[in-house]
């Protein structure tokens, strides 16, 4: 690793704080919490449990058309989610924000599914690769405009399992 960015402490302390303000805003809403795969599992695996409230939680795993390190403005959904998101209070949750074209394609999505309300929070905002105009509603840090891996950050499908956000050295990804 070249340089650790976020450890794994500050990361469980900053779910430990997302997980509160959740509960508070959640508590008696019965959100139906939506991870998307495969980057935000060790988050959602770790925030879920820091909030305290009825949920319910399902994945969905999308692709965006591009290679590894760039990602083009198209969007396909992998796997959708087995529960209808109409009416419900849907709470997405992502590893990162980047060009923005993920989530802005999911969140259109679930308003035209009839979502009750959409909000999204994501571990890691890039604000410096937005391409859409998207904003997070709630963030645990940002990051600068470098390719990160960690905490379900991979590099090709390596990195996914580390407990802290690192960058890579640059003899990686030359090989
Ligand atoms: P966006 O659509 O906002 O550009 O980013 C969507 C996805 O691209 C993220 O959920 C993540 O999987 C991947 N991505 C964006 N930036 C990074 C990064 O710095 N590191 C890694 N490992 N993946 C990233
Ligand atoms: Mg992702
Ligand atoms: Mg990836």
């Amino acid at each position: 690793m070249q340089e650790i960015l976020i450890t794994e402490e500050e990361i469980q302390q900053k779910v430990s704080e997302l997980g509160a303000q959740l509960t508070e805003e959640y508590k008696d809403k019965f959100p139906l919490v939506v991870g998307i795969l495969k980057g935000s599992l060790p988050f959602m695996g770790d925030l879920i449990q820091k909030i305290d409230a009825h949920l319910e939680f399902d994945l969905m795993d999308v692709s965006s058309y591009g290679n590894e390190l760039v990602s083009s403005g198209e969007v396909k959904i992998v796997k959708d989610l087995n529960t209808s998101v109409e009416g419900r209070d849907v709470l997405i949750l992502e590893d990162i924000i980047d060009s923005g074209n993920t989530l802005s394609y999911i969140v259109k999505l679930f308003h035209y599914r009839q979502a009750k309300s959409v909000k999204i929070v994501t571990l890691l905002d890039k604000p410096e690769g937005r391409q859409k105009e998207i904003y997070p509603d709630l963030a645990g840090f940002t990051v600068p405009d470098k390719f990160v891996v960690g905490y379900g950050l991979d590099y090709i499908e390596r990195y996914r399992n580390l407990p802290y956000i690192g960058v890579l050295k640059p003899e990686i990804y030359q090989k």
